[in-house]
């Protein structure tokens, strides 16, 4: 049996057709394929109607070595892939015995009957076979059509993960993994980034570096044809690193917080933050690093100025003097918030995320950024394009770019960052 090369996928569910829930199977299913050198070719998404469901696995299956489909495998009768595959196979749907007995046991052991409803999920059609579902009562179903293999798995994402895996174990286990590696950066423009590592850009090269920019983050993907460029994959890597530092700040999914969350645990510093105008996010996005109670004490967010006078002591003459957005008000928050944290580091930010609320002096997306720590305090000027939800967005990530950049030693400007303010 050769591995596939080609594979098509279908996304069933009414949801995903009505706008109402993001199909994101087709993309994760196309990333763990494409990782083992099998290309999907198509990606269709269809409603819970057996003869749609039908006619979209009749067209994979004639394009295809290998087919995929997600969602309707449920109880309710609203779930029909499983009939849409026994037609196109043209069998009969037989109760899996042994099936009925591993479900009956799901139920028995979290204290419940099994309800008339789930002896669907046990039919499968009779010539082909049930994929176990260690994290729901939703068996997939794996089948033949002319030799081209086709499995339906669960819609719900815990549950269709792990059985994806096993169908990658099944049939393209004999593949080598492709090295892949993704070096992301903050704080750098994508033109900018990408001139600094346009040799390792060019079309002719033999693995060709791509670009891309998701939510003010740059990465740079360096894809190897087989196993057998995982050396020059890792040389690539560390050449675009060394291209993009201290911009640089992970590879793979990564994220920026757990970036500076090791770099505070590894030298033993805590940090402090005190917002106004990214009202929590900053410390929502620390404490989501698992760990982070080793080096995050704790957060004031001072949205007020009375708050940011009376928790932060941020002195009233230079709030009326300089504004709440203001160098010398950012400042003192973030030595405020180290203070009274007792931490190594304080960091803070005052802006105007808009929609309202800017002037000619201070336009909407202006945001001062104050570091404290040991050296002294500083504070830092950005005026962030975009709407209010992206303007909170940068204004995080520029902060923990700060701070990274505040531990490696560096004080490079980072992209947005207005230099000449005072
Ligand atoms: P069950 O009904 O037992 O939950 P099912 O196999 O019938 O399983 P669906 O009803 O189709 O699955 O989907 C269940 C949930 O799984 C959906 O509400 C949705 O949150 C998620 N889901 C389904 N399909 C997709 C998809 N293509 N991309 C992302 N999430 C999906
Ligand atoms: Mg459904």
């Amino acid at each position: 049996m050769t591995a596939p090369r080609t594979a098509c996928t279908i996304s069933v569910g009414d949801e995903l057709l009505a706008g109402e829930s993001l199909d994101t199977h087709g993309r994760t299913i196309a990333a763990t394929l494409g990782a083992r050198g099998c290309r999907v070719l198509g990606h269709r998404v269809v409603g819970d109607d057996v003869a749609a469901i039908a006619a979209a696995m009749r067209e994979a299956l004639a394009d295809a070595d290998l087919v995929i489909v997600t969602g309707g495998l449920g109880p309710t009768l609203d779930d029909v892939t499983r009939e849409a595959l026994a037609e196109v196979l043209e069998d009969p749907l037989v109760v899996d015995v042994e099936a009925v007995s591993t479900l009956e046991a799901w139920f028995a052991g979290r204290g419940r009957p099994m309800p008339e409803s789930n002896r669907r999920q046990v039919m499968r059609p009779s010539s082909a076979h049930l994929l176990p579902n260690p994290h729901g009562t939703a068996p997939g179903i794996a089948a033949s059509v002319g030799g081209v293999p086709i499995a339906v798995l669960p819609g719900p994402p815990r549950e269709m993960r792990p059985m994806l895996d096993l169908v990658v174990e099944t049939h393209l286990a004999a593949e080598p993994a492709r090295p892949v590696v993704v070096v992301r950066a903050v704080g750098i423009g994508e033109s900018d980034a990408g001139t600094r590592i346009a040799e390792f850009m060019r079309r002719d090269a033999p693995l060709p570096v791509a670009t891309t920019v998701s939510d003010s983050i740059v990465s740079a993907r360096i894809r190897g044809r087989d196993a057998g460029d995982a050396d020059e994959v890792e040389r690539l890597a560390r050449a675009v690193e060394d291209a993009w530092a201290p911009f640089a700040f992970a590879r793979g999914e990564g994220s920026l917080e757990a970036a500076v969350g090791s770099l505070l645990a590894g030298s033993g510093a805590t940090i402090a933050t005190a917002e106004s105008c990214t009202g929590g996010l900053l410390a929502g996005a620390l404490t989501a690093v698992p760990g982070s109670s080793a080096w995050f004490p704790g957060s004031v967010v001072t949205y007020a100025n009375r708050r940011k006078v009376e928790d932060l002591g941020v002195s009233e003459i230079d709030l009326e003097r300089d504004g709440a957005v203001s160098r010398s008000v950012a400042v003192a928050m973030a030595a405020g918030a180290r203070a009274r944290a007792g931490a190594s580091i304080g960091v803070s930010t005052t802006g105007i995320a808009g929609p309202d609320g800017g002037t000619d002096a201070k336009p909407v997306g202006t945001v001062w950024i104050g570091i404290a720590d040991d050296d002294g305090t500083d504070a830092r000027c950005f005026r962030f394009p975009g709407e209010r939800d992206t303007v909170r967005r940068r204004t995080v990530l520029a902060a923990l770019q700060l701070v990274r950049l505040r531990l490696l030693g560096a004080s490079e400007p980072l992209l947005w960052e207005r230099a000449s303010v005072s």
